[in-house]
């Protein structure tokens, strides 16, 4: 029998969206006619709008005849889309990036995944908790995380707690690290990190040659002017800063998949010999060697969401869920709950009220709301007390579980 890799056995259970849904399950096979409403997903609802859609029609056609067809996609991206990324997402913030530093990928989620193999296997991990649980997961498969203890925390990674206590702003570790995730518009907590606090871990990751993992899938959701949307808004950045950019709920591309990743020329890593080598090179090797590019239809969809048109368009479905987030957050505050996130980002954090724990929040909001949330504590130790609801759903059934919330629990 072939060895397998251990550390996949030191994995935890992907209990937490299991678990809700059996709990979501038992509750709909006892209650037939209750008619739930589920805020608890991390995934978009509106469809795509009528420029991506129309520009997927036009490459499907492309592909359709001998003049047009394309083949293999140029591995980090056709130049269109490259280009379109640079002027807008970058050029517009200020921000200079050359075609070389960015990569067209299938997913924020496969990057921020798959860059850790190009990092050393000693290296040192720091991830926030709560956090977005693939980050830990990919940390435990590559055998970054040491053991679990029987709460779950693994003796190797650095967890940066974000509670109210701090406002959910992890503070700079204590030891040395040699990769940071850090997510904002943050994934579950709905947080921001202004221009300040984001200097403050660039400049530390420069003190300690480490490098920041910044996984901005939620920056089309910031409102405020004054916070960061790029890593690179910051000085130094490109030095110690690997980004990584999505479609998925930018343009609600979920389920047609397109993302990148910008991996600045500067950003240097060393070998075992102590040499300095290219970040930008290892990741370009990495995924021209293990990833076939994006299908050209669906880079010219994304493509399309940086015409005028397409612009206007997937700019109105943020607006619309950010629409939602307002609606969550302040017909919760009515109900009398403390309500986090929400105004940069699509996540509602709650505090659960009185002492109740995320999972007993959960069932009291099934039973007595039937809406579905997800419990904090499934995020980490540290999302205990608390409770995550999203502003991707129909506008009407938002309204509809606010107002159960609102009439139901402050009875
Ligand atoms: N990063 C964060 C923080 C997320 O919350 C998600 C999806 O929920 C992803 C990445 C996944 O993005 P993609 O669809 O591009 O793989």
């Amino acid at each position: 029998m072939a060895r397998i890799n251990d550390h996949y056995l030191k994995l935890r259970a992907s209990y937490l969206f299991s678990e809700t849904g059996r709990r979501t399950r038992e509750f709909q096979a006892a209650h037939p006619d209750a008619k739930l409403i589920r805020l608890g997903i991390g995934d978009v609802t509106r469809p795509l709008s009528d420029a991506v859609i129309r520009a997927m029609h036009e490459a499907v056609d492309e592909m359709a005849k001998p003049e047009t067809f394309r083949g293999y996609p140029p591995e980090t991206g056709w130049d269109f889309l490259v280009d379109a990324i640079i002027r807008h997402d970058y050029g517009e913030r200020g921000i200079k990036l050359t075609a070389d530093e960015i990569v067209v990928s299938d997913g924020a989620k496969s990057d921020t995944g798959n860059i850790q193999e190009i990092f050393g296997p000693d290296c040192v991990v720091a991830l926030s908790d709560p956090v977005y649980p693939a980050y830990l997961d990919v940390t435990v498969m590559g055998g970054r995380a040491g053991s679990a203890d029987a709460s779950g925390r693994y003796d190797r990674i650095v967890y940066l707690p974000c509670t109210a206590e701090n406002n959910f702003q992890p503070r700079i570790p204590d030891r040395p690290v040699d990769l940071i995730f850090l997510c904002y518009p943050n994934n579950p907590t709905g947080a921001v990190l202004t221009r300040a606090a984001l200097k403050t871990w660039v400049d530390f990751a420069r003190e300690q040659g480490a490098v920041i993992l910044y996984d901005a899938a939620y920056e089309a959701y910031i409102r405020d002017p004054a916070i960061p949307h790029s890593i690179y808004e910051i000085e130094g950045a490109r030095e110690v800063a690997i980004e990584f950019r999505s479609f998925s709920k930018t343009a609600g591309f979920t389920g047609t998949r397109c993302a990148y990743t910008v991996v600045p020329k500067e950003l240097q890593g060393r070998s075992a010999t102590g040499e300095p080598v290219s970040i930008n090179a290892l990741w370009v090797r990495r995924q021209s060697t293990k990833f076939n590019g994006v299908a050209y239809v669906i880079q010219r969809a994304a493509a399309a969401t940086y015409t005028p048109e397409g612009r206007k368009q997937v700019t109105a479905v943020v607006d619309y869920y950010m629409e939602n987030a307002r609606i969550i957050r302040e017909g919760l505050e009515a109900a009398g709950l403390t309500v986090y996130g929400a105004r940069n980002a699509p996540y509602i954090w709650v505090k659960t009220p009185g002492r109740l724990s995320s999972w007993d929040f959960f069932d009291k909001l099934l039973n007595e709301a039937h809406v579905v949330g997800t419990p904090g504590a499934g995020f980490g130790p540290s999302g205990e007390g608390y409770f995550r609801l999203t502003a991707f759903g129909g506008r009407a059934s938002t309204e509809e579980a606010v107002d159960r919330i609102k009439t139901r629990l402050a009875r």
